[in-house]
């Protein structure tokens, strides 16, 4: 058998922290490594497997697009596109489009419609206000709107255009709002920033600044849409409603695609102004719909309340238990436990190798994005695993 670690460490790019472990496959929750241990994965692929691995929902659906039709170019009308496009406005509050491939072209198309908006309606105005300990993805623009110096530091200097300000506190944004400023850009949750979730009427707050200057609310529901954080889109959960939302990660139930939506009036692209060579392609639009059709059919976003609420209860009570647990929050299955001192590594390793899997998303804050049709049985084998790691580190405390 191959040294598959050995050939990373020899062909591939140093830019990822992996863990020592080749994946081969993959059903529901679970993955096996190439020596066939068996692992349970509350890491989802960074929560894209909505369905867990390989639902049948979604294979059928790919394999029998891939026997169809794969790619056309958007010069053609395809069906998949159309019918997704269809399922996702009906159930948002936005009226229209536009398919990419990944999470972060999602949020930088969403910026650019915001940026046509500003030149069309607002004189010309094209800053975008975002937050600190914000995440928006890798390309250089979008480093530039997340908020956080370890990714922007080694790219100076970056485009401008974007003001980052402290989160969960609207004056932050009113003071950096001027007559340049086109839009504001928040997650309803930051996902990569630690799962910090701000008080229930922040994003009300925002939402009528926005009005009040006549500025665009953008947000990024790259992780907390799609079911993550027990509703189909964030919003719902902060009653507002934003004038350009930016989707991928649960989308596609494990296929690469992104899109952006936007409300009519937002809807300012003119033909040839935004484009993807792949974006909309029949085979990630057969996989986005039949994930999504099987969400909304089959009540996820609900099912996601109850077992996330389970899922922090279960948390809470190993919060109370050892104390260099310092914070347990989230909504839905997008949920993070704080731990005193940067000792996440060494829970994750003794838990992987107990058989589960979980996501250091800061040093010192382990977060839980399970697939959304988790049982309560995993969740109880999940804590079964983790409460006795807990309990070595606290003696070792
Ligand atoms: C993951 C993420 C992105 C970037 O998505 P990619 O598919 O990795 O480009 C952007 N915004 C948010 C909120 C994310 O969680």
């Amino acid at each position: 058998m191959a040294d598959w670690q050995e050939l990373e460490s020899k062909y591939y790019m140093r830019t990822f922290k992996r863990m020592p472990l080749t994946l081969v496959r993959g059903e529901g929750a679970r993955v096996w490594d190439d020596r066939g241990k068996e692992y349970l994965d509350f890491t989802s692929g960074w929560g894209v497997n909505s369905l867990g691995h390989c639902h049948p929902a979604v294979v059928g659906a790919v394999c029998e697009q891939a026997r169809t039709l794969i790619q056309t170019s958007n010069q053609f009308y395809t069906t998949p596109q159309l019918r997704l496009a269809e399922l996702l406005v009906d159930k948002s509050c936005l009226d229209r489009v536009f398919f990419c491939n990944s999470g972060v072209e999602a949020v930088e198309g969403a910026v650019k419609l915001a940026r046509r908006y500003g030149k069309l309606h607002l004189g010309g105005a094209y800053q975008v206000i975002t937050a600190l300990n914000s995440f928006h993805g890798r390309t250089l623009t979008m480093i530039a709107a997340t908020g956080q110096p370890k990714h922007q530091e080694p790219y100076t200097p970056l485009p401008s255009g974007f003001i980052n300000v402290e989160y969960n506190r609207v004056n932050a944004i009113k003071e950096a709002t001027t007559s340049e400023t086109c839009a504001v850009m928040l997650e309803p949750i930051q996902g990569e920033g630690g799962v910090n979730v701000p008080d229930d009427d922040y994003l009300k707050a925002v939402r009528s600044w926005c009005d009040e200057k006549g500025i665009l609310l953008i947000l990024d529901e790259v992780q907390t849409g799609i079911g993550r954080i027990g509703s189909l889109f964030g919003y719902e959960q902060y009653s507002v409603e934003p004038d350009i939302m930016a989707l991928a990660k649960g989308l596609g139930g494990g296929v690469p695609m992104g899109a952006f939506l936007a409300k009519d009036k937002a809807s300012v692209f003119a033909p040839g102004e935004h484009g993807s060579t792949f974006g909309g392609n029949p085979l990630a639009c057969s996989a986005g719909y039949a994930t999504l059709k099987f969400i909304i059919e089959d009540d996820i976003p609900n099912k996601v309340k109850q077992t996330g609420a389970y899922l922090i209860s279960e948390l809470e009570r190993l919060k109370t238990k050892f104390s260099f647990i310092t914070d347990v929050r989230g909504r839905g299955l997008l949920v993070a436990i704080q731990i005193a001192g940067d000792i996440s590594d060494g829970i994750l390793v003794a838990c992987r190798e107990r058989g589960l899997l979980l996501n250091p998303v800061k040093p010192s804050v382990i977060r839980f994005i399970p697939p959304l049709n988790i049982t309560k049985n995993d969740i109880d084998e999940a804590i079964a695993i983790l409460e006795p790691v807990l309990m070595d580190v606290g003696k070792e405390k």
